[in-house]
C-alpha cells in the first residue's frame, strides 16, 4: 500500500461513515460530526457541511492537544470535544457525534440519573456503551463543556450532551459507530417502554458480560 493511500484511508473511512448516517436518518441537516486520529491530530468534518454530501477533501484537520485548526475548511464548532475525548482516552482513535433522534429525545427528559442516563436494557447496550453519563446543557460550540466532557471521558467511552445528543469514542470508528448505534436503539427501547412495568439486566448479569468478554 503506498503512502498516499494510507493517507487517504482515513478520510474514505469518515465519507463512508457519513454518508451511512445521513442516509440512514441518524443525522439532519448539518448536523452530527466524525473525527479520525491521525498521529498528534484529529481529521474531523467541517463547519457547516451535510454528512450526506461531504467529500473526502472537505475534511478539516486539529491538533488533538490544543484543538487548534491545523489545515483544511473550518472545523466543525464541536470539534474540541472531539479533541477532549481523544485527550482522555489514549487507547481511542475515532468520536462520533449525532443529533440522533430518540437519543436526543432522551437528552430532553427530566429526572434522569446524571451517572447513567439509560438502563442496561440489553446486552448488546451494555457491552457497547455501559454507563451513560449525562453531562449538563451547554449551547452548541460552547467550550466551557469542554473540561467536564474530558473529565468525564476518562472513565466513559459514551457521554450523553443535555437537550442535544450523545458523543462516543472508540478503538476505531467502526466501534464508535456501533456503540452510538447502539445507545439510539437502547434510547428507542427505552422510550418505547416507558410506563411499562420493565426488567433492565442485573447488576450480576452486566458484570458476567465484562468478564465473559465483549
Ligand atoms: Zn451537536
Amino acid at each position: 500500500m503506498s503512502r498516499a493511500t494510507n493517507r487517504d484511508e482515513p478520510r474514505a473511512e469518515i465519507i463512508a461513515a457519513a454518508r451511512s448516517l445521513f442516509q440512514r436518518g441518524l443525522t439532519h441537516g448539518s448536523t452530527g460530526n466524525l473525527s479520525v486520529r491521525v498521529g498528534e491530530h484529529l481529521l474531523v468534518t467541517p463547519t457547516g457541511s451535510s454528512l450526506g454530501t461531504l467529500e473526502a477533501d472537505e475534511l478539516s484537520l486539529i491538533d488533538t492537544a490544543a484543538g487548534a485548526h491545523v489545515s483544511g475548511p473550518r472545523p466543525s464548532k464541536e470539534a474540541f470535544l472531539h479533541a477532549a475525548m481523544l485527550r482522555a482516552r489514549p487507547e481511542a482513535n475515532a468520536v462520533v457525534h449525532t443529533h440522533s433522534t430518540y437519543a436526543a429525545a432522551v437528552s430532553c427528559l427530566d429526572g434522569l440519573d446524571p451517572d447513567d442516563a439509560l438502563p442496561p436494557l440489553t446486552a448488546y447496550f451494555a457491552m457497547r456503551v455501559g454507563r451513560l453519563p449525562l453531562l449538563p446543557y451547554f449551547a452548541p460550540g460552547d467550550q466551557a463543556l469542554e473540561p467536564a466532557a474530558e473529565e468525564a471521558a476518562r472513565t466513559h467511552a459514551a457521554l450523553l450532551l443535555s437537550n442535544h445528543g450523545p458523543i462516543v469514542a472508540g478503538t476505531s470508528l467502526g466501534a464508535a459507530l456501533d456503540a452510538i448505534e447502539e445507545l439510539e436503539e437502547t434510547a428507542k427501547l427505552f422510550l418505547l417502554l416507558r410506563g411499562l412495568p420493565t426488567r433492565p439486566l442485573t447488576p450480576e448479569q452486566v458484570r458476567a458480560l465484562a468478564r465473559h468478554g465483549k
